[in-house]
């Protein structure tokens, strides 16, 4: 393998690697293959899998016990595909709180309730409007009545029993 920047061949080891560029400055790959330029410096990291490990990640700083940090929120948030703006309009804040809650300096602590949400949202994996505003358009209009479903084990997971479709 040849240095992209010098062409120098590049030197392979398994080593310990720190993922900074997650912007998490505490998570550490590993066993990863680093690979190393002996004439310029260059380094470069293999990281296999990256979409599972950042799922990985979002999990569990999900279930951390603790306060999420600057950091974090801004990792799953961007773990969950949204720009600052976007994101502000999940949460209901403006966008400017978001980067309140994001900066290093004298960060807003986000509130309870909003931390809740977002550590829910990366546990879903996907932004919060996907299983409220779309799925529950005109939800809550009707008297209420009981649900009403038939669901059938597969090897896929539970799904709408075909019946259940064709009685609708
Ligand atoms: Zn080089």
């Amino acid at each position: 393998m040849k240095c992209q920047e010098c062409r120098g061949e590049m030197t392979s080891r398994r080593e310990a690697h720190r993922y900074v560029e997650s912007g998490l400055p505490n998570v550490t790959l590993v066993d990863v293959e680093v690979r190393q330029c002996p004439r310029c410096g260059e380094r470069t990291v293999g990281i296999p899998r990256v979409e599972e490990l950042h799922r990985l990640l979002a999990l569990e700083l999900a279930r951390k016990p603790e306060r999420l940090l600057p950091n974090e929120i801004r990792f799953l948030r961007k773990y969950l595909g949204l720009s600052g703006v976007d994101f502000a309009e999940r949460m209901r804040v403006d966008p400017a709180t978001v980067s309140r809650w994001e900066r290093e300096q004298e960060p807003q602590p986000m509130g309870p309730q909003a931390e809740l949400l977002l550590r829910l949202m990366a546990v879903r994996d996907r932004p919060v409007s996907d299983y409220t505003e779309e799925s529950m358009e005109g939800a809550a209009r009707a008297d209420a009545a009981p649900l009403s479903v038939r669901l059938r084990p597969s090897r896929g997971g539970w799904r709408h029993d075909d019946a259940d479709r064709d009685a609708a």
